[in-house]
């Protein structure tokens, strides 16, 4: 039988994993929602009025590292942040963010969607750095 590194899931990263942590109740979070496959808690550090994020409860690294078979909940992740958004405070559209690995500054090696917004337009998106 195929071990979990075998199939992409990695036992020893998801120990010390802050959003698997989070996941397995071990750290607090504000949730805003839970099902089976999918977390969604309220960023600790946010940079807009909303902004929370959604996680796969599954440990996947990044966008990076997903397989055909996270398509599901990839999927509903996107479906679900337009009615989480609009139920925190964000009626009228929002951002989505996956930032992954170095190049995206990725900081939590756990795949997670950040989703922005509030009553009020954002700021534009990244400034042109050269
Ligand atoms: P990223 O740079 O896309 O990897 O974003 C990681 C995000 O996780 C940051 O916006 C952090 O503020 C957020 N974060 C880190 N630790 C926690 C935590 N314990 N609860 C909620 N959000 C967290
Ligand atoms: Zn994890």
């Amino acid at each position: 039988m195929a071990s979990g590194r075998e199939q992409g899931r990695d036992p020893v990263a998801a120990d010390n994993c802050i959003f698997c942590r989070i996941v397995r109740g071990e750290i607090p979070s504000r949730k805003v929602y839970e099902d089976e496959q999918i977390l969604a808690f309220h960023d600790i550090n946010p940079v807009a009025p909303v902004h929370f994020m959604l996680i796969p409860k599954e440990h996947v690294e990044s966008l990076a590292h997903v397989e055909e078979r996270h398509q599901q909940v990839l999927g509903k992740m996107l479906v679900l942040a337009h009615k989480l958004a609009r139920e925190q405070g964000s009626p009228d559209g929002f951002r989505t963010i996956v930032n992954t690995g170095r190049i995206g500054r990725q900081d939590v090696f756990h795949v997670h969607m950040h989703v922005l917004g509030g009553k009020d337009p954002l700021p534009g998106m990244i400034q042109r750095s050269t």
